[in-house]
């Protein structure tokens, strides 16, 4: 799975939890939920796709967190923090030389992958309706936010 996407279901995942640790605990399982869901993977060009991914997904946590209205930031950026770590064994063993989590663990996690070199247009369509989810809805948030309250 594209870190992107699981950057983009954290953020949805943060944005329904009630806080930030709850937040953070949601996007590690969302993770690993949707680690089993079928999708692309081909360990031949895993790298020249996985370096622009970060990239792109970093520079998605970025918009995320400026169009996410400031009540909701933190704990939809633990949500996008949880849903990302499981795959900080990637780039720790690249860099690294190992893995920061316990070979059990990762074991498991390579276990539930359902991959398929066939199906990176799923990856990108994922995305797409991802980005347009998380900004319908921050718009619908800010709306709300802005609107005058009747207490008055
Ligand atoms: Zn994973």
């Amino acid at each position: 799975m594209l870190i992107t996407n699981h950057v983009l279901s954290g953020a949805l995942v943060g944005r329904a939890a009630p806080g930030p640790v709850s937040a953070f605990a949601l996007g590690v399982a969302s993770h690993f939920a949707i680690d089993t869901v079928p999708h692309w993977g081909d360990d031949r060009i895993f790298l020249q796709v996985a370096v622009p991914d970060g990239l792109v997904g970093l520079g998605a946590m970025a918009w995320v967190w400026r169009t996410t209205e400031a009540s909701a930031r933190v704990r939809v950026l633990a949500g996008m923090a949880g849903a990302c770590l499981p795959d900080a064994d990637k780039p720790s063993t690249l860099f690294f030389g190992r893995s920061p989590f316990p070979a059990a663990v990762d074991e498991w996690h390579r276990g539930i992958q359902r991959e398929s070199v066939r199906r990176l247009p799923q990856e990108f369509a994922v995305a797409a309706l991802g980005v347009l989810v998380v900004r319908r809805l921050s718009r619908a948030a800010g709306r709300r936010a802005a609107r005058p309250t009747s207490s008055g």
